[in-house]
């Protein structure tokens, strides 16, 4: 299974689809080694992320303690400390890095209040890719303001020859966000059928899976059914900075424990555990967060391989586009029923809005975004 490590909530970014860097961690009260050392062996991923993971003085060292405990260790940045994940890279080459990039030069700056973003993550993806990094990747989030860019961010990754991983603006209670909404579902549905199309039309294997995973984005920003039942709680949990273990970081009633006072087999193996199980079944979001989409797409005989109705669509259509025809997408995804979110709230640049930071207790453990699982 696969497990997401939120090491911090401090960020430097000042993204306009989430409000954790408004919220920030104390340093002295982020999830420590010694609680890390905990989990056990065997996962298949383990991704440490935040907030930015990078603002962690001790990034190295969490990598040396998590990295026996899975197959594949990945860190979700926003790439701006080049320096941190180049002395990251050096030490561990096989771990996977995804640079969080929302379009191209002032496009990703305005979208995540990031001044010069663009640039100092491209340099950074040069230098990881100079100090020999063999999984690296970016990161991006399709929403309205950068939809007309995603076939271009597929191109810029091809170049480098470097993934381009994607997930949909949602909301979540660790993300303090009720409010993410896409106000024309279907030009920007229709903006994710071109990189479909496109990742299928590639030779590598697993970028057909990924045009797979960008036709689920496809039905969720349409705000229809998930293409498969999610598993969070079972394939897939959160561990926040301060030890608690949700089934995702969208419901925060889907609180399983605490790695700081609890066992992992208690938490994992406990009675709170199975009633978020059963929570999760009927879960009504339809989101697919990216951990919740990977896991579930999954051969459950054999994690690394796909299910075989993915395989099916993935096959037939990579045949349909040999032979010159197009994927039929209306057979996929419903776009005569499409819910309507033009009147939702709008957002806004924090570029060059000032804004202040709550510093986040210990003990309160302050969410303020309580109700964000109502609101697709
Ligand atoms: S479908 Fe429900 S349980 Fe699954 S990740 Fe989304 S909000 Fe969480």
């Amino acid at each position: 299974m696969d497990i997401s490590i939120i090491t911090t909530y401090r960020c430097n970014s000042r993204c306009s689809m989430c409000n954790i860097w408004k919220n920030p961690t104390h340093p002295d009260y982020e999830v420590d080694l010694e609680t890390l050392e905990k989990l056990p062996a065997g996962f298949d991923y383990l991704n440490i992320t935040g907030g930015e993971p990078t603002l962690r003085k001790d990034l190295l060292s969490i990598c040396h303690t998590l990295a026996p405990k899975t197959k594949t260790l990945e860190i979700s940045t926003n790439g701006l400390n080049g320096d941190v994940l180049e002395s990251v890279v050096r030490k561990y080459p096989n771990i996977k890095i995804r640079i969080s990039v929302e379009g191209l030069d002032g496009k990703n700056d305005v979208i995540r209040g990031e001044r010069n973003g663009f640039e100092k993550k491209l340099e950074t993806m040069k230098r990881l890719i100079a100090a020999g990094g063999k999984d690296l990747g970016f990161a991006t989030t399709f929403q309205d303001e950068n939809s007309d860019q995603i076939v271009v961010l597929y191109q810029l990754a091809e170049s480098l020859h470097v993934e381009l991983a994607t997930s949909a603006l949602h909301n979540g209670f660790q993300f303090h966000k009720n409010d993410n909404q896409i106000y024309d579902r279907v030009r920007v549905a229709k903006q994710v059928e071109f990189l479909v199309t496109e990742m299928l039309s590639s030779w590598k294997v697993k970028t057909w899976f990924r045009a797979y995973l960008n036709l689920g984005l496809i039905a969720k920003i349409l705000g229809q059914q998930r293409l498969h039942p999610c598993k969070q709680g079972t394939d897939s949990v959160f561990v926040d900075p301060w030890g608690d273990v949700y089934a995702c970081n969208v419901r925060n009633d889907l609180h399983m424990g605490n790695l700081r006072t609890q066992s992992w087999q208690e938490i994992y193996q406990g009675d709170v555990a199975q009633a978020v199980r059963s929570k999760v079944t009927e879960c009504p979001q339809n989101c697919w967060m990216v951990s919740s989409a990977k896991t579930a797409i999954r051969n459950k005989h054999f994690a690394r391989l796909p299910k075989t109705s993915v395989l099916r669509w993935v096959l037939i259509n990579k045949l349909k586009l040999l032979v010159g025809r197009s994927i039929a997408f209306e057979r996929y995804v419903d776009y005569a029923h499409v819910p309507d979110s033009s009147g939702a709230t709008r957002r806004v640049s924090y570029l060059e809005r000032p804004e202040k930071k709550v510093l986040q207790p210990e003990e309160s453990r302050r969410y303020t975004q309580l109700d964000s699982y109502f609101n697709r």
